[in-house]
């Protein structure tokens, strides 16, 4: 009896480390990673972990509000450690989901309210284009571009 007692002190011990680490790991990020990422992040610590420890670790936190998940019409979700509203960028180019460091618009809301009668009590808006390494990136294409055309003509 008193062994499997250990037994359960010792697993429950493991899971709640486990737990610590997936949320150490994604709030030490502001990447928005996947899952598959933040599960190879995590074995570097608990080398033995599994990606269903992961799954369900994320799962749980998120359901403590610890977490949120991002789901924006794409095959996998993303992550954030930081569970407090507001917006996101999605480069249409490199993929990356970054934070919009503008506040959450809760006129918006009560614009629905208004219009419809509606009882709103969330909304979300995504924004999407090129981050600024993009957009550096390509600027300096079309620059490079430029220079060959008008080298061409000389
Ligand atoms: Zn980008
Ligand atoms: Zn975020």
């Amino acid at each position: 009896m008193r062994k499997k007692e250990e037994a359960s002190s010792h697993l429950r011990r493991r899971s709640t480390r486990q737990r610590r680490v997936v949320l150490e790991v994604l709030r030490s990020t502001k990447s928005h990673p996947t899952a598959d990422w933040i599960y190879e992040e995590v074995r570097k610590r608990v080398p033995n972990v599994s990606l269903g420890t992961v799954y369900r670790n994320l799962n749980l936190l998120r359901d403590m509000g610890e977490i949120m998940e991002l789901n924006f019409g794409s095959t996998y979700s993303r992550f954030d450690g930081n569970p407090e509203p507001h917006y996101h960028f999605s480069c249409m180019n490199c993929g990356r989901v970054l934070d919009v460091n503008i506040p959450v618009c809760t006129e918006l809301e009560e614009k629905v309210r208004r219009e419809h009668g509606w009882e709103v009590r969330s909304h979300r808006v995504e924004f999407y284009g090129l981050c600024s390494e993009c957009k550096a990136e390509q600027r300096k294409e079309s620059q490079e571009e430029y220079v060959k055309t008008a080298g061409n003509k000389f």
